[in-house]
């Protein structure tokens, strides 16, 4: 190698190094699944004139994928499509791969982070000569390691972020986690022409329950509704216990005819549900509840507390009519 060859490498090897200081502060300040994982599977081969990243991850009891599930929404959930949940993801070294088509070489890096295997980053281009055997990995390396350390932080910021939104005692969302889902669905809604659907519903005589069973027993049928509503819903719909016993399953995409047979779905599955008290003795359950189908329009906003009170006036009269009965709020 002559002299301007050594200098053209150094140069090209700088200018690399300052992307790479640049990029690795954009990862430090991902602080959301959706931000971590478009920076990374689109800004990285972006920025380093590469055709596709795809990411490997150890997930061995599904977790980490429930938590980005959870995060992403509905649209941004298709980041998913690069990535990879496996139980166990072989340990490599950072060494080029031979690529799956259409790529023509490929690298492979380990995530670590203290010792411990979080997956791989695999990296494409179309031009062959991009990863070769023999090459020099360590700004690579570098770049693994920093991105395992932020995929650690991603999570635990995630993890708080889910916690402040939710329910310790049922698991559903809390008023502020179910807000945050209804404001979201809405302006899905406005920018796609989405409708969805909303129920109220609340837990007949709970407080005669609570009276005659106990607390605990009160309790439990809290945590068997929340239960009970997850098995026939969809994993997109939201449940929120926006009061004591008082909740709202908001159903993105629920189209208006669909939507007396999820009602009755719901009303047949809390019939059945079955909740003991404190001598296993089976206490029967009912609920009563009100529904509608939301059309968002644009430049028209509706809030959740709007809502809520319009379906309240409905949950009255289905309480006034009996109970154990919804009431469509329909206008
Ligand atoms: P209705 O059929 O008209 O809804 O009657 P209700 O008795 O269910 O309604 P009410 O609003 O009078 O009672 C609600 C009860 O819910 C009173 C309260 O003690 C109970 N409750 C609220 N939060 C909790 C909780 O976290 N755990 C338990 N066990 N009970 C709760
Ligand atoms: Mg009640
Ligand atoms: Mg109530």
């Amino acid at each position: 190698m002559d002299l301007q060859e050594l200098l053209d490498n150094a140069r090209r090897n700088e200018a690399l190094l300052r992307r790479l200081q640049a990029f690795e502060l954009q990862l430090l300040s991902c602080q959301t699944w959706f931000d971590f994982l478009t920076l990374l599977l689109d800004g990285l081969p972006a920025q380093f004139d590469l055709d596709a990243a795809t990411l490997k991850v150890c997930d061995p009891d599904g977790e980490l994928k429930a938590a980005m599930l959870q995060s992403l929404d509905l649209e941004q959930g298709v980041l998913l499509n690069q990535l990879e949940f496996q139980s166990r993801v072989p340990i490599i070294d950072a060494a080029p791969i031979a690529p799956p088509p259409p790529w023509q070489s490929g690298l492979a890096l380990p995530l670590l982070r203290n010792d411990v295997y979080l997956g791989q980053l695999r990296l494409y281009s179309t031009n062959p000569a991009r990863f070769q055997g023999g090459m020099a990995t360590d700004f690579m390396q570098h770049l693994a390691a920093v991105i395992a350390a932020c995929l650690m932080m991603v999570k635990q910021s995630e993890e708080q972020a889910r916690l402040a939104l939710t329910d310790p005692l049922t698991g559903a969302e809390n008023r502020r986690g179910f807000e945050r889902a209804y404001q979201r669905e809405w302006a899905r809604g406005q920018r796609q022409y989405h409708v969805f659907a909303m129920i109220l519903l609340d837990l007949d005589h709970f407080k005669r329950v609570n009276d005659v069973h106990g607390h605990g027993t009160g309790d439990r049928a809290l945590k068997a509704l929340c239960r009970t509503l997850k098995s026939v819903m969809r994993p997109t719909d939201h449940i929120g216990r926006l009061g004591g016993e008082e909740f709202a399953v908001l159903l993105p995409g629920c189209q208006p005819d669909q939507l007396h047979a999820v009602v009755n779905r719901v009303q047949q599955a809390i019939r059945r549900m079955t909740v003991y008290n404190d001598l296993q003795q089976p206490v029967p359950m009912t609920a009563s509840g009100s529904f509608v189908s939301l059309t968002p329009r644009p430049h028209q906003n509706l809030e959740l507390a709007q809502v809520i009170d319009h379906l309240d006036s409905y949950l009255y009269q289905a309480k006034r009519n009996g109970r154990d009965c919804f009431v469509s709020a329909e206008q």
